[in-house]
């Protein structure tokens, strides 16, 4: 009986991560939340999931960097947005950066080409501008304050980032970068224009790490 208590609290400390694994980033995150689990000294696996049955099985899923209209059409021929969809609003945690913000938004646009038409998840109440700080070559780095993380700066890597331009009654502000809203969570679900995966710094995926293990040991807030 013991010995089944200390299995069944050792296997909730275990940890499986799934990285949406059809377009962008999705080694250097993987690589992330891997780095992550270890400095947190956690028991855990990190791997790529693409179909419904995959998904059915991880305790947290991080949605990759990329092109999100990309992401979109794979995930639609794949048929995995419904389940995505039904897991995070059953309270499984979701951390999506850039691409993967803009996937879980509730609307999307772009300056120049207006609405885009793509499918989203729409579980995170924010409308997100894409491309908002212009093309490839305008990408750079830059310093954040991020509390909820640290309180040290943190290194905000953006790519053709987008910005949260409208936000949720129940979106609470992470970060800010010239005043445009650059990172948010709404409970279970975090939403970066910027990629955490790309800073050196596990911080920001230790404090992902530490909602999963929330939600997997029934704690976390829906
Ligand atoms: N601009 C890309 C898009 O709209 C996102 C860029 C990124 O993920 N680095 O999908």
């Amino acid at each position: 009986m013991k010995y089944d208590d200390t299995a069944k609290t050792q296997k909730s400390k275990s940890l499986s991560i799934g990285v949406l694994g059809l377009q962008g980033d999705i080694e250097e995150n993987i690589s992330a939340a891997r780095q992550a689990l270890k400095d947190l000294k956690l028991e855990g696996e990190v791997r790529p999931v693409r179909y419904p049955e995959e998904i059915e099985q991880i305790d947290g899923l991080v949605l990759p960097g990329g092109e999100s209209t990309v992401q979109s059409t794979l995930a639609t021929i794949q048929h995995s947005l419904p389940a995505i969809k039904r897991r995070i609003s059953e309270g499984m945690p979701a951390l999506g950066t850039c691409a993967g913000l803009i996937i879980l938004s509730r609307r999307a646009y772009d300056k120049t080409v207006g609405e885009t038409g793509q499918k989203l998840i729409g579980l995170l109440d924010v409308v997100v501008e894409r491309n908002a700080f212009g093309r490839q070559g305008e990408s750079f780095e830059s310093d954040l304050q991020i509390p909820m993380v640290g309180k040290d700066g943190f290194k905000g890597v953006f790519i053709r980032a987008p910005i949260i331009s409208e936000l949720g009654k129940d979106v609470q502000v992470m970060a800010k970068f010239n005043n445009k809203t650059v990172a948010v969570r709404q409970k279970n679900i975090i939403g970066t224009a910027f990629h955490p995966e790309l800073s050196g710094d596990s911080r920001f995926y230790q404090y992902f790490l530490k909602m999963v293990l929330d939600f997997k040991q029934g704690r976390l807030q829906r």
